[in-house]
């Protein structure tokens, strides 16, 4: 079966200890697992796409403008994945594929969808954060479109340990994803 690995939101403001909206030490703690499996599915060339969150600055139009304070604008460093995921992305930018998103599903809005038919993929692999935000709203629409979900649990953080601890239980459960534990 083929497969792909989306790597979703892995970037300074949503990790470093600093950064504008960040989950915190358990979004830091995956940075050695996404860059290692990262690495092994660009090996074994798999599609690799990076799905990361994109704001204009106080953006009236935008309904995350109201709840959270600003974070990955465009064009500034909070929107660099973070540490050695950049590096990574820097040594191997041409085989990844970078995704500007706008909304916490990956596929909303997006090309994703059109890319991974065409390259007859199946099989999803998920990994970033937040655990019950943007990588619950990429697996609610992956699986409303039919795809396979695999969700690293080394690999998946947020903030808040309940909401994470829902939401792999609800992949489990109701999404039928397969846990890497
Ligand atoms: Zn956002």
């Amino acid at each position: 079966m083929k497969k792909a690995l989306l790597v979703i939101d892995y970037t300074v403001d949503f990790v470093a200890k600093d950064g504008a909206l960040t989950c915190g030490k358990p979004g830091i703690a995956l940075e050695n697992y996404i860059t290692e499996l990262t690495t092994a599915f660009l090996n074994e060339g798999h599609f690799v796409a990076m799905p990361v969150d994109v704001h204009e600055l106080d953006d009236p139009h935008h309904p995350e403008t109201k709840q959270f304070p600003p974070h990955n604008i465009r064009g500034t460093a909070g929107r660099n994945l973070y540490g050695s995921l950049q590096q990574l992305y820097e040594a191997r930018k041409k085989d990844i594929y970078w995704m500007d998103k706008t909304r916490f599903s990956a596929f909303a809005g997006t090309d994703l969808e059109l890319l991974l038919r065409a390259r007859e993929i199946k099989q999803l692999h998920l990994v970033g954060v937040c655990t019950d935000i943007c990588i619950l709203h990429t697996a609610v629409d992956a699986y409303n479109r039919g795809f396979d979900i695999v969700i690293h649990e080394q690999g998946v953080a947020s903030f808040d340990p309940a909401g994470h601890e829902w939401a792999l239980r609800h992949f489990e459960n109701t999404l039928g994803a397969t846990i890497v534990r």
